[in-house]
């Protein structure tokens, strides 16, 4: 007799997936280590037809770099099932234009995600006016060189500016470091002039980027994220069910506290709130 296991089952609420995107850090793994779980939800998730892609806001990584990274856990990935705020900005310049000239402060991982879609990166631009964009990213060599060139591509030039996301923070083992929010506010400050488009988290605009290369409706869609005010406020306001896993930067305690300001204050913007809390990801499959 051939002993047929039955496949494992999601809970009622992801009963009609057909996406699940999942934020990386806090989600699937943290620094170098895998979250419990993770890598066998992902393979079930599969198995079970549904499309993962995977979408951070950290624009340092490509996503080459990524695939390497989730293959060290046992998780096969390809490069398109990635969506880095460096990846969806690239992309969205292209639609814009073509071959353009591009002033970035930011990351190995942002330069080259925008060269692999035919831009060109001027470092030291002889003429202000060439520069099509200046974008800015997160930046650990940021300084106040790169500041300086970019204000006057902004305000000489005709350079547009825009931001891979603004993240005030970045997590690290120990505590935190300057997110790209912190470079993108010193340009803002030195040009008095907001970007003109944030692509990364917590706008939605990445996700329904997703949704559309994926052909997936925004019902049939989830998002697990461990921070409340990327992942699951640019869920929410993509429409598409968004979870938070207890794994990362975000306790229960958070969320109730959350919960009780929402009803106590009148300004409280309710996507922040997740449709739905786990501690783990294997919560996801019933019992
Ligand atoms: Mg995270």
């Amino acid at each position: 007799m051939v002993l047929v296991c039955p496949m494992p089952k999601l809970i009622d609420k992801l009963s009609n997936i057909k996406l699940a995107i999942f934020d990386l850090d806090g989600v699937i793994y943290r620094g170098d280590a895998l979250i419990p779980h993770a890598d066998k939800i992902i393979y079930e998730l599969k198995e079970q037809s549904i499309r993962v892609i995977y979408n951070s806001n950290n624009s340092t990584a490509t996503r080459k770099t990524y695939v390497e990274k989730l293959k060290k856990f046992k998780i096969n990935t390809n490069a398109s099932d990635f969506y880095t705020s460096a990846s969806i900005t690239s992309a969205e310049i292209t639609k814009l234009k073509r071959n353009a000239k591009i002033f970035v402060i930011g990351e190995r991982g942002l330069r080259e995600e925008l060269q692999s879609f035919g831009h060109k990166i001027i470092t030291e631009p002889l003429n202000i006016k060439e520069i099509d964009f200046v974008i800015v990213g997160l930046d650990r060599d940021f300084n106040y060189h790169k500041l300086a060139i970019a204000q006057k591509c902004i305000l000489e030039g005709k350079a547009k500016f825009y931001a891979t996301n603004t993240d005030s923070t970045l997590p690290v083992a120990r505590g935190l470091k300057p997110g790209s929010g912190a470079m993108v506010n010193a340009l803002i400050t030195c040009t008095n002039t907001n970007p003109e488009r944030i692509f990364g988290k917590p706008e939605p605009f990445g996700i329904k980027m997703i949704l559309n290369d994926t052909r997936v409706s925004a019902k049939n869609a989830c998002i697990f994220g461990d921070r409340l005010n990327t992942d699951i406020l640019a869920g929410n306001r993509a429409g598409i069910i968004s979870i938070a896993v207890l794994t990362g930067v975000t306790s229960q305690k958070m969320i109730e506290d959350l919960k009780i300001k929402s009803r106590n204050s009148e300004n409280f913007d309710i996507n922040l709130i997740p449709d739905l809390v786990i501690n783990d990801l294997s919560e996801i499959i019933k019992n």
